[in-house]
């Protein structure tokens, strides 16, 4: 019986530890599923930091030539390697032939977005019309709001969750701003039921029922940054549309993550960033969709050069022939330095498929998952024992890779020592961690090891603190 079969992360652990004859929290059943793992040998072609490159490394605690315990994907991809021979060939090229580099060589700078903006619609299920790579995510949010925010005295609120992202809550409310209309009234931000942590797809669907008429635009996260929730895109899609609303995504944290499906879902515009799960580096290019259906009805309202027709851009002759779609929202010509990295990054996506790898995440986070309850469940005869709620979804299907920890304590100075143990994760006071296996390089053993480097951190914190 093949243990990969079972229909749940924890039923494949315990038939592994079965098959292996050890306990499921054995390191033994991690290197089993590492050696079984379709996807390991995508590993290789990321810079692993070790232990000891990282700042906040104690050597005197750790082995500092390990491979460190990389779980911050999803606050920054780690480098692919080949990142830095393209960045290496554009330089050289630009010292070699200036500005014949812009039509010459394996990235012509004058369409390098052409070259990789194919593979990032694989990434995200979109025509490759309907994607374009530029400006930063915040920039496209804005661009694309200008176009679909169109209030009226009737329909003049943006749906967004009450938590949205900094970057998307602002821009939203100067979006409303901008148009005459009044943020208190015009912000239609949902929160959880009272106790609750995610967004139920009931109440979501409940509210754009109630107050679609008045609604222009509903925006949500593809996954949430904070809980890691995955919307239903689909379901939300096709609610707002009913009800006459345009639909849109900010997919930073489920590009590369989970499974998208922009083109089939109907979904009206999205955007998202590059380098966390897509391993750009801070700052990468953005990325923005228009869906096919709106090419020709939804317009930009700011123009620039880089949206007109290539075949005759450099006519320069005033009379724009604009591009149809998202084409139409480029401005300026392509940052080549930005194409380098995007590109290896895309490459090694091109080298698997996004169900693969979520097939491989759901195990991957399942496991990590399934090792936290085992450790780290409530239990009320051992009040003094650190307990663990997981505030992500149960469910692997409403939920990426990413795993937020609520701890039963202060989580700082735990976090603290974890990073002085060579681990990478992210904080959010006063509780919890958000912890983020991502399947494109990290492994089973990184996550039984992280579960032994957590327990090393909560024992030396209560050490301190008798
Ligand atoms: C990471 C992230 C951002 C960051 O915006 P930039 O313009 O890339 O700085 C914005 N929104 C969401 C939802 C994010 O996850």
């Amino acid at each position: 019986m093949d243990p990969f079969d079972a229909p749940s992360p924890r039923e494949v652990l315990e038939r592994v530890s079965t098959l292996l004859g050890c306990s499921p929290t054995s390191s033994e059943v991690a290197l089993y599923l590492d050696k079984h793992d379709e996807l390991k040998h995508l590993r290789e072609k990321f810079l692993i930091p070790k232990v000891a490159e990282l700042p906040t490394s104690d050597l005197t605690l750790v082995d500092g030539t390990k491979e460190c315990i990389y779980f911050a994907g999803n606050s920054l991809g780690l480098q692919p390697k080949m990142a830095k021979v393209y960045i290496e060939e554009e330089l050289d090229k630009w010292a070699k032939m200036g500005v014949h580099g812009h039509v010459r060589g394996s990235r012509p700078w004058a369409w390098a977005e052409d070259t990789i903006e194919g593979l990032m619609a694989n990434i995200v299920g979109a025509k490759e019309e309907e994607v374009a790579l530029m400006n930063g995510l915040t920039v496209n949010l804005h661009l694309l709001l200008l176009s679909f925010y169109n209030p009226t005295a009737k329909r003049h609120k943006i749906l967004l969750e009450d938590k949205a992202f900094p970057s998307d809550h602002y821009a939203v409310e100067s979006q409303i701003q901008l148009r005459g209309q009044n943020p208190e009234q015009s912000m239609l931000l949902m929160k959880p039921r009272p106790g609750e942590e995610v967004l139920r797809t009931q109440d979501i669907l409940e509210l754009i029922e109630q107050e679609g008429d008045s609604i222009a635009v509903v925006m949500f996260s593809g996954v949430q940054y904070y809980t890691g929730q995955l919307f239903d895109m689909a379901t939300i899609t096709k609610a707002g549309q009913k009800k006459g609303c345009y639909v849109g995504f900010d997919c930073a944290h489920a590009v590369g993550n989970v499974e998208l499906k922009l083109h089939d879902w109907g979904v009206d515009f999205a955007c998202w960033c590059s380098y966390k799960y897509v391993n750009s580096g801070a700052g990468g290019l953005a990325g923005a969709f228009i869906h096919e259906k709106n090419a020709q009805t939804v317009k930009p309202a700011l123009k620039g050069w880089w949206g007109h027709n290539l075949k005759t851009r450099f006519r320069m002759d005033n009379k724009m022939d604009l591009l149809p779609g998202v084409g139409g929202y480029r401005l300026s010509n392509q940052p080549f330095l930005l194409v380098c990295p995007l590109h290896a990054s895309l490459e090694v996506f091109a080298m698997t498929s996004m169900t693969a790898l979520r097939k491989k995440s759901r195990l991957l986070t399942g496991y990590l998952e399934f090792l936290i309850q085992q450790y780290y469940s409530k239990d009320d005869a051992q009040p003094q024992r650190p307990s663990v709620f997981i505030i992500s979804p149960w469910n692997p299907e409403e939920r990426g890779c990413q795993l937020s920890l609520s701890f039963s304590l202060p989580i700082a100075a735990v976090f603290e020592d974890l990073e002085r143990r060579g681990v990478a994760c992210d904080m959010r006071e006063p509780n919890v961690l958000r912890v983020a296996p991502t399947p494109l390089y990290n492994s089973f053993s990184d996550v039984h090891r992280f579960i032994t480097v957590l327990g090393s951190a909560l024992a030396a914190r209560r050490q301190q603190q008798p």
